[in-house]
């Protein structure tokens, strides 16, 4: 199976092609699909499988079509535990969008909260960011999710280990009802699934 064949557009393929991959991982031949199918997915995968990917091509792909974010709003949220892996994988999402007309930002905490403030006036179709700082900024009224469309949640078992899952459960109050939700986690534990539970509705499992 090739990337073209699981319905990436040109842009996206050509990105792609740039980072020298030649065909979809078993994670990506798998979310890929769902998640442009517009269904909740629920998928348990390791680092070094290709998730990444997995979960950002295709919302990059969907976010192509619609309304560009405005001021201070975001269209893709992916959340994940630490801030190496949220610059991890804002580095990819902005590999991937080399050829779109998609803006992207990452948040985290440790470092100065006004800068990332005068980055989303700007809007961002991607946030990637880890749950303390977005709770902060969301206080501060520098990031609005009235234009959200998808939630990600990256490690979701590293998050739960980290104890996040009170800022995990404020976040979730404050997104639209409306949403598409992917869960990305290593393993599978009740806590988890419960997670997932609250989280997802219906969702397409996906596992390697
Ligand atoms: P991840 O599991 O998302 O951390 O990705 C692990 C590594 O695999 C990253 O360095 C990606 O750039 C790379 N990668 C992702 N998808 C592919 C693919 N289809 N072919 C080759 N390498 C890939």
């Amino acid at each position: 199976m090739s990337f073209a064949e699981l319905g990436l557009s040109p842009a996206i393929l050509q990105a792609i092609e740039e980072q020298g991959y030649q065909q979809p991982s078993p994670i990506q031949q798998q979310a890929i699909p769902a998640v442009l199918s517009g269904r909740d997915v629920m998928a348990a995968a390791q680092t070094g499988t290709g998730k990444t990917a997995g979960f950002t091509l295709p919302i990059l792909e969907k976010l192509s079509a619609g309304e560009r974010a405005r001021p201070n709003q975001v269209r893709a949220l992916i959340v994940t535990p630490t801030r190496e892996l949220a610059a991890q994988v804002g580095d990819n999402v902005r590999a991937y969008s080399e050829h779109l007309p998609l803006t992207s930002a990452v948040v985290f905490g440790g470092v100065k909260i006004n800068p990332q403030m005068m980055r989303l006036r700007r809007g961002a179709d991607v946030l990637v960011a880890t749950p303390g700082r977005l709770l902060d900024l969301y206080q501060q009224n520098a990031v609005r999710f009235k234009q959200l469309e998808v939630l990600v949640l990256d490690e979701a078992d590293r998050m739960l280990d980290m104890g996040f899952i009170h800022d995990i459960k404020k976040l979730l109050a404050i997104l639209p009802k409306e949403r598409q939700n992917l869960l990305f986690s290593a393993t599978f534990s009740d806590d988890i699934r419960a997670l997932a539970k609250s989280l997802t509705n219906d969702p397409a499992e996906v596992s390697v």
